[in-house]
């Protein structure tokens, strides 16, 4: 097919729907079409049918499907009237319901494939031969129109390129992507885990996961501290009322959990901790000399996310920030800005980050205030003064004021949103904080909000899947497995685990009686970056053998030479 008669992905995609929805009508006539979109990658229909269908189903779909595809249908369309597209759709109560909501005076078109016609706006290929090739995934539950009070109805997934290979480049990475979730790998390393009697998108951190975690908050203390950041604990519940100041309850309450009634008070779980890091500030009186402040908090909060939308440790209801909160005078914001960015690039440089994308998030214009265009400002200056390239987002920014949002590509390409730094005039105001100028008088500090590593759940599950959960040493819950090849070197492993150890190292000392090739393969799917192996001649000699994670040879070196190596590797960050 000629490029210019080319269509596009999604017009190819769409087309695909159809081509489904009429192999469906062709072999389960009971099942009623409702809407059929494409999206990124792919396609789905949704249908009412009673009976759930089947992977069977979906093999038997698709072999229709290939036979439509072949004979290349040209997608025939055309204009009616609503009292025409009534007629057509009088037994799908689905279609009724779209084509009687079809503003006035906007056309209404059904489209053919061969014996199929469906209500749709268009945006298709010209014939069904157009789609080069395509997969049907997976079955999944979806309320009619999203809304729960609606019935459940069976969506079917597919995919959908111009080429085989296209396809087949599509369903490997896809196959990457599955073998490093980090749901599956959580489970398999032991690391979290989500319990059902507990609630969902609530995140228990298993020891091994705890260890991750408490590396990376110390590697963000570490950086705080040298900012000269003051480390605050606030409460995780309190009065409504400090949310009414804030207008968290105005502007955010659908994402807050519901109130709490305690001897006629009103309670709220905190969604956010800025309301908590501003009581502190406005506790004492402050003058210009103190500024600026930099409160940080390890800050635990709860956003309420509707059960069909969490997802693993990404989406979740109870997570915890690396928040800090800055309170400075306007002069002072652009120097402020410009370190929290510093501190962004030192966090995804050390977390194997290479691919980093800044977005610059304005406020909708109808809510731009005179001190957004300040703000925008030090957040435009700060980054010309790193040479970083950023987008502009036209209507994304906080309610209180533009941002600046830290996008990151993970070693597979995909990208996701980590830190935020937001420039805030609204909530100073809101609790009236103030700081005594040179002058004598009484002014508005500027807040500067930021969470770099964003949430420490969602952060964990992008580094699982990242490193595929072969977390580098310094990183890594255990460094090093320490085992002997019989039990006469048991006593040499011991005293080889012992001297790891006592050099600061996580060491994991395998008595078992299991054979040496079981033990090196339990070890190795953990992903353990290091497994040492005692023998005869390693007692003797005073060295080890190592085997090490995705290094083909083996090699056979002096303890104390291991613990060096180890230490360079550690301090290094690899
Ligand atoms: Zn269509
Ligand atoms: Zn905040």
């Amino acid at each position: 097919m000629p490029d210019d008669r080319r269509p596009s992905l999604p017009e190819l995609r769409h087309t695909a729907a159809h081509v489904l929805a009429y192999a469906v009508q062709d072999l389960f006539p009971d099942a009623k079409p409702t809407i059929g979109p494409s999206i990124e990658n792919g396609f789905y229909y949704d249908f009412d049918r009673v009976a759930p269908f089947t992977a069977d189903d979906l093999q038997r779909l698709e072999s229709r499907m290939r036979e439509i595809v072949e004979a290349n249908y040209p997608m025939v369309g055309r204009g009616v009237t609503r009292q025409e597209a009534v007629d057509a759709f009088k037994d799908n109560p689905y279609k009724l319901e779209i084509a009687r909501e079809i503003p006035e005076g906007e056309p209404i078109t059904l489209y053919s494939i061969g014996d199929f016609t469906d209500l749709c706006r268009g945006g298709h290929a010209e014939s069904t031969g157009a789609i080069g090739a395509f997969k049907l995934t997976t079955v999944a539950g979806a309320y009619w129109r999203g809304n729960e009070q609606n019935p459940m109805l069976q969506r079917i997934y597919g995919t959908a390129w111009h080429s085989q290979a296209d396809l087949t480049a599509y369903l490997s990475r896809l196959e990457e992507a599955q073998r490093r979730d980090h749901r599956k790998l959580g489970a398999e390393l032991d690391l979290f885990s989500i319990e059902e009697d507990a609630g969902g998108g609530l995140v228990f951190w298993h020891p091994h996961g705890a260890i991750v975690r408490g590396i990376i908050e110390n590697f963000i203390r570490e950086g705080l501290r040298e900012r000269g950041y003051q480390p605050v604990v606030t409460p995780h519940i309190v009065s409504e009322r400090l949310y009414e100041i804030s207008g968290h309850i105005e502007n955010f309450a659908e994402n807050m959990f519901g109130p709490i009634e305690v001897e006629n008070q009103t309670f709220r779980l905190k969604p956010m901790n800025c309301p908590g890091h501003i009581l502190i500030y406005r506790s004492r009186l402050h003058s210009y000399r103190d500024l600026p402040l930099r409160y940080s908090e390890f800050g635990t909060v709860y956003r309420f996310e509707r059960s069909g939308v969490m997802h693993g440790l990404t989406r979740v209801r109870g997570f915890t920030q690396d928040d800090a909160h800055l309170f400075c005078t306007p002069e002072q914001l652009q120097h402020e800005f410009e370190q929290t960015v510093e501190e962004a690039r030192r966090l995804m440089t050390a977390f194997g980050f290479s691919d980093v994308r800044y977005v610059l998030s304005r406020r909708a214009e109808n809510a731009r205030t005179p001190t957004d265009a300040i703000a925008e400002e030090a957040i435009r200056k700060a980054l010309d003064r790193y040479e970083l390239p950023f987008e502009v987002d036209e209507e994304g920014g906080a309610f209180y004021g533009p941002k600046l949002d830290i996008n990151v590509r993970d070693a597979i390409g995909r990208p996701w949103q980590l830190g935020t730094v937001q420039v805030d005039f609204v909530l100073p105001a809101r609790f009236a904080l103030k700081y005594r100028d040179a002058d004598g008088l009484d002014k508005t500090p500027v807040m500067i909000h930021r969470a770099l590593a964003g949430s420490l759940e969602r952060f964990f599950g992008i580094l699982i899947e990242h490193y595929g959960g072969a977390f580098p040493a310094w990183l890594a819950p255990i460094q090093v497995v320490v085992t002997a090849i019989s039990q006469e070197q048991r006593s040499y492993a011991r005293e080889v685990a012992a001297r790891l150890e006592g050099a600061g190292f996580r060491v994991e000392l395998d008595e078992s009686n299991e054979k040496l090739g079981y033990k090196i393969r339990h070890w190795k799917t953990q992903k353990v970056p290091y497994i040492l192996v005692t023998g005869k001649q390693e007692v003797v000699d005073g060295t080890v053998n190592v085997n090490q994670r995705g290094v083909e040879e083996k090699r056979t070196i002096s303890v104390e030479s291991f613990v060096e190596e180890l230490r360079r590797i550690v301090e290094t960050k690899q």
